[in-house]
């Protein structure tokens, strides 16, 4: 087997950098340095940690630009967001110092005279961390913050396609003292170093943000050592836009939340569902705002769609669009592709599908990719069974000023994550996450330093008052 592998760029298919494969070996040491680090880590004081966070949140920022140019030239996505996402990752490691000197137990009033009752939180000991290529820096320092924050010591594995953002944000987590063995990155085949994090003594917990497939087997595989896990999985976002929303706004929010990474994020929206009374109105405004989005690399700024990640991703792609329009769709624009196999790029140009219907694969797979499919709804019960008939229930979004239209979509969407008149609703201080199909747990906000938190009570008896 290969010991490196080969960083491309997505956007001219030329070679970033090899990177070394850390061998079975190399991967179980870091997995017993980081169980002994963990030792020492969660002995610091809270305050500590919390002040070493800070440190890593300001080195990260103060190199802002060398690391989003890394993002983009190893992912493909246009600068602007490679720099908003640099900000997003340290918003999480911001939060969580905060978080870290706030993680309270409770005392329980006892049922005798004589006995105290004390719950404290304990640090859940070494989590093991798989992350995906579309936020190589942000999906680690959602998991990497609250684990350390809580006291646990951290080793990730990155997606082998953006290691190198990775790389470089822990290489700065150590630059500001963070111990090295607290916090480390290991590169390696996922299916491989995925068995050695689950068969690990020394580990856990599994954090894991990727496909579903990948998702479901690191549950199979955490089973024989009971393992706690938290699954940000797959999604395929429903947008309902209802009679009376205000168009231009939702066409707006629409494109905010459809082509962040040229389509290929899990909360993008993925089946547009519209009110018959309006589709038509609104097709045409969104048609008219998509075709002002440029195509191209990432690292030009006027780049509003970069490249799709790998052949693998173009093709899936390609054969949902070819299939919603062997069974009817209407393309309104797009449906055009600009890629070469042997040079290595695969650009997508943005794509609206009308009369889409729930029999093409657009509307049942997940969709990685800046397609825009448009199906319709008559009543409101029609949208929600569209939109709740997937696996998957990670973000669901709806344009509506009517309170009770909106309160309903609320109370009978099945997703984790509602973005009501709000095409963008991520963010460090709330829970993201699915339902379904798209997971277990959330990261963000105060439930997100939970997983990474044992509880243990403590009751004494033969208490002298
Ligand atoms: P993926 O194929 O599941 O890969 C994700 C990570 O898992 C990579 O590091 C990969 O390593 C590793 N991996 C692959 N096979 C594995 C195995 N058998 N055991 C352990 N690890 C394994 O997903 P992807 O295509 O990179 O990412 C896109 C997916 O992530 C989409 O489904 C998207 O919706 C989801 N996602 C979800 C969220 C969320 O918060 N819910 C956020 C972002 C993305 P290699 O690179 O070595 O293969």
């Amino acid at each position: 087997m290969s010991t490196q592998f080969k960083v491309m760029n997505p956007a001219t298919g030329e070679l970033v950098k090899k990177v070394n494969y850390n061998t079975k070996e190399e991967i179980k040491q870091a997995l017993e340095n980081g169980h002994c680090a963990f030792k020492k880590w969660s002995k610091l004081n809270a305050h500590t940690r919390s002040k070493l966070l800070k440190g890593w949140s300001q080195i990260i920022q103060e190199n802002k630009e060398e690391i989003a140019e890394v993002m983009t030239i190893e992912n493909g996505k246009p600068l602007k967001e490679s720099l908003g996402e640099v900000t997003y990752a340290t918003s999480y490691i911001d939060w969580y110092a905060e978080e870290a000197i706030r993680i309270y137990g409770r005392t329980i009033p006892a049922s005798t005279e004589t006995k105290r009752i004390v719950v404290t939180k304990q640090p859940i000991g070494l989590v093991a961390a798989i992350t995906p290529w579309n936020f190589p820096a942000a999906m680690m320092t959602r998991k990497a913050a609250p684990a350390l924050a809580a006291g646990c010591a951290f080793i990730v594995k990155p997606a082998e396609e953006t290691p190198l953002t990775t790389m470089k944000l822990i290489e700065l987590a150590h630059e500001v003292g963070i111990p090295k063995d607290a916090i480390q990155c290991v590169n390696g085949k996922g299916p491989e170093v995925g068995a050695l994090f689950t068969d690990s003594e020394y580990v856990r917990k599994i954090t894991f943000t990727g496909s579903t497939p990948v998702g479901k087997s690191l549950i199979r595989n955490s089973a024989d050592t009971v393992k706690h896990v938290t699954m940000e999985l797959g999604g395929h976002a429903p947008l309902i836009v209802a009679e009376d929303a205000d168009l231009d706004f939702a066409v707006t929010q629409t494109i905010l939340s459809k082509f962040r990474n040229a389509g290929q994020t899990c909360v993008c929206a993925n089946r547009v569902i519209v009110h018959e009374s309006i589709v038509g109105v609104f097709s045409e405004k969104l048609t008219e705002a998509v075709n002002r989005l440029k195509v191209g690399n990432g690292m030009d700024e006027e780049t509003d769609i970069g490249p799709i990640i790998h052949e693998k991703g173009f093709l899936k792609i390609v054969s949902q669009v070819k299939d919603a329009i062997e069974k009817g769709a209407e393309v309104l624009l797009g449906n055009k592709y600009n890629a070469d196999k042997e040079q290595g790029y695969f650009f997508v140009h943005p794509t609206v599908l009308k009369n889409v219907d729930t029999t093409m694969n657009i509307m049942q797979e997940e969709t990685f990719g800046p397609i825009v499919p448009i199906t319709t709804f008559k009543e409101l019960d029609e949208a929600v069974d569209i939109a709740n008939s997937t696996p998957y229930g990670l973000a669901a979004y709806f344009f509506t000023n009517d309170y009770k239209v909106g309160t309903y979509l609320h109370d009978h969407l099945d997703f984790g994550i509602i973005g009501w008149n709000d095409g963008a609703p991520s963010g460090a201080h709330v829970p993201f996450g699915g339902m379904k199909e798209s997971g277990l747990g959330r990261e963000g906000g105060s439930e997100g330093i939970e997983p990474y938190l044992e509880t243990k009570y403590l009751s004494i008896g033969h208490y002298d008052q």
